[in-house]
């Protein structure tokens, strides 16, 4: 039993003001597997004052200690990388081999971005008569979600760190032994008291807390629409930055020029990768109206490779959902999507058969016949599911793939590169994705519309944490 019982604030390990606990479920089995402390508004202002106390020295700290610093960060990481593939596995149950090659090299990937952005970043700008400096913004809050842990973790700090800012995280109360063995490394690695805060807790409480707070200058949240906004209308009090990480609905279109049966076959096994809990999940493929029947016979015969277990197991490639009330969701999306009229084409409601019987897993799923009145075409599923959608032509499928409230990311698949360009110019999202290729951490990672504002990952994650000064004379 892992007992997580301290906030690290100032940089120590104290005890927090309150006595709420929270259980952590490990969803591979659905047991207790720990349990943690649940801070408050009193934790908040703790964690706080240590961030701004700190900000007076760390705001004006060289490039050279922060890259220093930084490299010692990686230096602590690249030791315990293997414990943190296996928290991982165990906080949201991650198979193996993916918490091994994803989840935990998620996290020294935007480290050594941030050495990488910072070693020829530019602070200062000539403009006219004026030289604009970068500043950082002062003590930022962020609050993390659950389904790459260490990756939203990382992506938020590194910047941060490399950019002169300090920080109070809270991470998700799902997954917080991620967060707690990052924190050790962050104290072994010789981060300066007050630079790195972590308060333990709740949305409601500590997210809240820290969104109203007079003395945060800005907030970085990834997670759900429905959390961005009241961080966002909390923050509002006082004039904070607030940026975003949010949900998508993300189009695949497969032009008619494609190679149709690897296309489809890589497509269906790509959105089942993390058990569909990311948030570029590409969860809406488009298809001429004269290839669903094919496509569907190919994600079918595609989706035999994906086996849904124990991720302890070496043969499972998809673990269960995180956590029950995902994984309840789910269930309720799959059985809305049947009564709506979708078409079954692999997976369903129930259990899967080579799944252990407690755990919180479900089927990969497909559906063809999905129109766009239908929820499953409109609503994120977070979760294992794909939706095979026809279209007319060109103009249709770009018409289809924009027409969500989200803009998070797309793909184009065409035999013709130049052809996918022009159709990815045409997408209203933050990012798309071309004949299989996969993000880049130097690229700008977030979103349009509701899927957030403000972009993460590389030189654009500094542009978030830093003001602007102009100094004329
Ligand atoms: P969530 O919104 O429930 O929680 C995210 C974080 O927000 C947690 O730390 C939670 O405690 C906190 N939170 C919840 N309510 C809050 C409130 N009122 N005030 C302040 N903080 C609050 O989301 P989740 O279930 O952890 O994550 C899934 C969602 O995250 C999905 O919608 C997914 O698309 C999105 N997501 C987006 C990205 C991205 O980069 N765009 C990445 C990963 C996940």
């Amino acid at each position: 039993m892992r007992i997580l019982d301290k906030h690290y604030i100032g940089g120590d390990w104290v005890d927090p003001l309150g006595v709420e606990r929270r259980d952590i479920i490990n969803p591979a089995n659905a047991q207790k597997s720990g349990e943690m402390a649940l801070g408050n508004d009193g934790d908040v202002d703790a964690a706080v004052a240590a961030a701004r106390k700190a900000f007076e020295v760390f705001g004006f700290s060289s490039v050279s200690d922060r890259l220093e610093l930084l490299q010692n960060i990686v230096a602590e990481y690249q030791v315990r990388m293997g414990e943190m593939a296996e928290v991982i596995t165990l906080e949201m149950g991650a198979p193996k081999a993916w918490a091994e090659g994803a989840h935990a090299p998620s996290g020294l990937g935007h480290l050594m971005t941030a050495i990488e952005v910072l070693k020829t970043y530019s602070f200062d700008e000539k403009l006219g008569q004026a030289t604009v400096r970068k500043e950082p913004i002062g003590v930022v809050g962020m609050i993390t979600p659950w389904n790459w842990p260490i990756n939203q973790i990382t992506c938020k700090v590194a910047p941060a760190i490399a950019t002169g800012c300090t920080m109070v995280l809270k991470p998700s109360e799902v997954t917080p032994y991620s967060a707690q063995l990052f924190t050790e490394i962050m104290h072994k690695a010789g981060v300066p008291a007050g630079v790195y805060n972590v308060v333990y807790g709740e949305g409601p409480t500590v997210g809240e807390a820290m969104s109203l707070h007079p003395d945060i200058d800005m907030i970085s949240i990834t997670g759900s629409g429905r959390a961005g906004a009241a961080v966002q209308a909390n923050a509002a009090k006082t004039i904070k930055r607030v940026t975003q990480e949010l949900g998508g609905k993300s189009a695949n279109i497969v032009l008619d020029d494609a190679d149709f049966e690897k296309v489809v076959a890589r497509s269906v096994v790509g959105v089942m990768t993390n058990t569909g809990q990311t948030c570029t999940a590409l969860s809406r493929m488009l298809v001429p109206h004269d290839k669903v029947e094919l496509a569907s016979q190919v994600a079918a015969k595609a989706i035999e490779s994906v086996v849904s277990g124990d991720p302890q197991d070496a043969a499972t490639t998809m673990g269960p959902i995180a956590h029950e009330i995902q994984y309840k969701k789910v269930g309720h999306m799959i059985q809305e999507a049947i009564d709506e009229g979708a078409t079954l084409v692999a997976g369903g409601p129930d259990r899967p058969e080579t799944a252990p019987i407690e755990g919180f897993y479900v089927k990969p799923t497909v559906f063809s016949g999905v129109t766009p009145d239908m929820t499953i075409a409109k609503e994120e599923v977070f979760g294992p599911v794909l939706s095979i959608m026809g279209y007319e032509d060109e103009e249709d499928a770009i018409r289809i793939a924009n027409d969500s409230p989200f803009g998070l990311s797309g793909a184009v698949q065409s035999g013709d590169p130049e052809r996918a360009r022009r159709v990815a110019a045409k997408l209203r999202t933050g990012m798309v994705l071309i004949n299989g290729a996969r993000n880049d951490l130097m690229a700008p990672f977030g979103g349009y519309k509701q899927s957030g504002n403000g972009r993460e990952w590389g030189p654009h994650a500094f542009a978030d944490f830093l003001e602007l000064k102009s100094v004329m004379g």
